[in-house]
């Protein structure tokens, strides 16, 4: 926005109103009633973005269960976004391609270059009107501080987010979803370039790329326009769109099914503190596809998590999506190694807790 239009809508009540709702709102977007910003409509493209329509039922509970539903399995939903069950033999991942074109990629692409120029725009906006609050009114987040980390496809340093580790933790779901009494970290989970716009889980993004990768990627990125501005506070909307550019460069450079089922793992929690259960369950449903796809194919541990905790996760990711066969059958190779009470004790007695809550909610 150029500048004398902005002095031209500072004339008008209303702008000023909802400038000064941004203010008091700890230099968070205005709600969406009144903006039609960046992140208001987010929510309906995240949807589209997961093929979700509104009427689509919402299947899972407002929040997770800690324990299995003692309900009859579910019979299939008509609208569900579930997955078919994946092929029985999974193809070893290979390197993607970087090259792009149309179909579901091109449309993806073309949803976060909009959502990119509409995040800048409204930056842009925001901080002109912070720039007219004294400093000392500037808020602050108790729970996170900022720091400088290299990009590892630019090389440049960028400003990252990072919740302190101290946080105070009040329960546990059964897929490690922790909920904490005044914070939510995974809305930093993903870590972002604010120069040229790649995007990561942390522990990825601290770690350099193949030389290949990442020339392939800076030329990538080059041409498409996709930094978000940085954004020392995120809202739930803006953390699920970093995660959405980090499944994209996920599907363009990095052949792990492991790290994309966390990414969608990290939307699905998001979700889940926010309450929406309906893109839980679609993030979920995600998870689930490429942890089993994972499991199947790639040699283990990946990063630092071990064969076991992924063949837990999946085995609860199955439960909260009630497919209970699935969820029984990775839960029985857990509990049928008996070495495990000795090697990983919690995950062990977890596994053999949620199946026995699975077989007494079959009965
Ligand atoms: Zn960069």
């Amino acid at each position: 926005m150029q500048k004398a239009e902005f002095l031209k809508l500072l004339q008008d009540p209303e702008v000023c109103q909802a400038i000064a709702d941004v203010i008091k709102n700890g230099g968070k977007p205005v709600k969406a009633e009144s903006d039609g910003g960046t992140f208001a409509s987010l929510r309906d493209r995240f949807r589209q973005s997961f093929s979700l329509t509104s009427e689509e039922p919402a299947s899972p509970p407002a929040k997770a269960p800690t324990k299995p539903a003692p309900a009859k399995p579910a019979p299939p939903k008509a609208a569900a976004p579930a997955k078919p069950a994946p092929p029985p033999k999974a193809p070893e991942p290979a390197a993607p391609s970087l090259e792009i074109g149309g179909g579901l990629f091109g449309d993806k692409l073309k949803f976060l270059r909009s959502h990119v120029r509409q995040a800048t725009a409204e930056r842009e906006a925001q901080e002109q009107a912070e720039s007219m609050k004294a400093p000392s009114e500037a808020p602050r987040e108790q729970y996170t501080f900022i720091l400088e980390r290299p990009c590892p496809v630019c090389g440049q340093k960028t400003r990252v987010v990072k919740c302190k580790s101290r946080l105070n933790a009040e329960s546990t779901d059964i897929d490690l979803c922790i909920h904490y009494k005044d914070a939510n970290p995974y809305l930093y989970r993903v870590w972002a370039c604010e120069h040229c716009g790649f995007a990561a889980d942390e522990k990825k993004f601290l770690k350099p790329l193949p030389k290949k990768t990442q020339e392939k990627l800076q030329t990538f990125l080059s041409e498409s326009n996709l930094a978000l501005p940085f954004m020392a506070e995120r809202t739930p909307e803006a953390a699920l769109s970093y995660c959405e550019m980090a499944v994209l460069f996920s599907e363009l450079a990095d052949p792990s099914y492991n790290r994309r089922a966390n990414l969608y793992l990290i939307m699905a929690w998001i979700c889940r503190y926010e309450g929406d259960s309906a893109h839980e369950r679609a993030a979920l449903d995600k998870a689930a596809e490429f942890l089993d796809l994972s499991l199947e194919a790639e040699s283990y541990p990946v990063d630092s998590m071990s064969d076991t905790t992924a063949t837990y996760l999946a085995g609860a990711v199955h439960t909260l999506r009630q497919d209970y066969d699935k969820a029984v059958r990775h839960l029985s190779r857990l509990i049928s190694d008996r070495s495990l009470q000795t090697s990983a004790p919690n995950v062990y007695h977890k596994a053999r807790d949620l199946w026995q809550d699975i077989k007494k909610a079959r009965q």
